[in-house]
């Protein structure tokens, strides 16, 4: 396939084309079909954008009988029906069900632009400037957010000084035995641990981009209870785990917490279509009118795919059951996987349909099991702090027979890498199919 374009034209910057160097045309549910018509399978899913799969038809009709009425595409934030259907629709379907009140915020369209907003808002409520983040978290690219983000390399493109964030051990990241939340709350209970007062705590209950990486209900628990006594306000960054991907709505719920604000983004219109948004109790609602304004904060396609979705998939528990049978069909592939290859060095972990494959981080070894099995059809990426963890994010709404055959072109790949370092070597069943 002819790459030439993109290699003169686009800056370097670009990356995901390097990773699956093909040009895609097509995409249906779980499958992408590129230029040659090669059929991939999708276990990466638009780094969680694409919860119902691609070009959901659901979805898609009902944005097509929107378009051809001439609705509303672009609204800033003026009032359409499109976004008063879309509020009716939370309410109804995510808040009166949960005997939740929260305020919307309609922030620009990229989960960045949410969390610049979360932060901005948990500072103004509090007349306070730091806040807490986690290591391996990830929060977006803009300077706000980029501030609390922990990775070096993104850190170090920001090319000035980031502050007012202090960086504590996430849950587990001190080994299994130390209780990193006791570590908080000594930092904040002594006047001299030298933290100053933090206005807030992001977290991601489950660390997309930072390895996969799952907070314990315990755990998350007791930062909800140091918030409170600390007068701290927890955010919760639910952009890459929200809208189901861990089996409820919310990734927090099992945990039983009730977040002062949270940003979703990502699968939040369902279609692949740029939309952000903050929920904030309301009482924290402290605004001045267009304080945080942004030309795109009224994508109203989202908004009519959005509320599709919240009504198509979220108006009983069917669809999370399902996501919880499919997290156990997954589960037990990897362990088994895992259990194949003792001394390999490899792990799962993970909640709902975001799981990972960790390896040792030894010879790139997660890279190569990525980069073989888009070999042979299989659209998945690696995270973590140095790419050492497979990550697993299909569709949710995949079915079990792709599901599956992207379970066996991982198996395979697993054990091609691990043949390459000695093991017996294995025969593909499964490569990118011609249609
Ligand atoms: N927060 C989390 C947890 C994310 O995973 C991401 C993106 O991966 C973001 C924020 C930033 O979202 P965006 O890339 O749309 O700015």
């Amino acid at each position: 396939m002819d790459l030439k374009i993109f290699d003169r034209m686009e800056s370097e910057v670009r990356g995901y084309v390097r990773s699956f160097p093909v040009i895609f045309k097509q995409a249906r549910g779980s499958v992408l079909v590129d230029e040659a018509n090669n059929e991939y399978i999708d276990f990466f899913s638009g780094a969680g954008t694409l919860n119902y799969g691609h070009n959901n038809p659901i979805l898609k009709k009902r944005l097509i009988e929107y378009l051809n009425t001439d609705g509303l595409v672009h609204g800033l934030d003026m009032a359409t029906c499109a976004k008063k259907h879309f509020l009716e629709t939370v309410e109804r379907v995510l808040l009166k069900p949960r005997n939740w009140q929260y305020t919307l915020q309609f922030t620009g369209p990229t989960g960045t632009n949410a969390v610049e907003a979360a932060l901005k808002l948990a500072r103004q409520v509090k007349g306070r400037q730091n806040v807490i983040s986690f290591t391996h978290g990830f929060h977006g690219v803009t300077g706000g957010s980029l501030a609390v983000t922990a990775n070096a390399k993104f850190r170090s493109a920001a090319g000035v000084g980031l502050a007012n964030t202090t960086f504590m051990p996430f849950d587990g990241y001190l080994g299994t035995d130390v209780n990193t939340m006791a570590y908080l709350e000594r930092m904040l209970d002594d006047p001299s641990s030298g933290l100053d007062h933090p206005a807030a705590v992001i977290v991601e209950t489950v660390q997309g981009e930072g390895g996969v990486n799952v907070a314990s209900k315990r755990w998350l628990k007791e930062l909800e209870r140091l918030c409170h006594q600390h007068d701290m306000l927890l955010i919760v960054d639910d952009i890459q785990v929200g809208c189901g991907r861990t089996g409820n709505f919310f990734s927090f719920e099992v945990a039983g917490i009730k977040p002062d604000i949270i940003t979703l983004s990502k699968s939040l219109s369902g279609f692949g279509l740029p939309m952000s948004l903050v929920l904030m109790k309301p009482e924290l609602d402290v605004w001045k009118p267009g304080a945080h304004s942004g030309t795109f904060r009224g994508n109203n396609m989202a908004f009519v795919t959005a509320a599709e979705a919240l009504d198509a998939y979220w108006t009983d528990s069917t669809f999370a059951d399902e996501t919880a049978r499919k997290e156990r069909l997954v589960r037990d592939w990897l362990e088994n996987l895992v259990h194949s290859y003792p001394g390999a060095g490899l792990s799962v972990r993970g909640r709902g349909l975001i799981q990972g494959l960790a390896t040792s981080g030894r010879n790139d070894m997660a890279n190569q099991i990525a980069r073989q099995a888009f070999r042979h059809g299989l659209v998945i990426e690696t995270s973590g702090a140095n790419d050492e963890v497979l990550k697993i994010l299909p569709a949710l709404t995949i079915e079990d027979d792709l599901l599956k055959r992207g379970l066996e072109v991982i198996e395979q790949s697993v054990a091609h890498v691990l043949a390459s370092e000695g093991a017996s070597a294995h025969v593909f069943k499964f490569g990118g199919n011609k249609r």
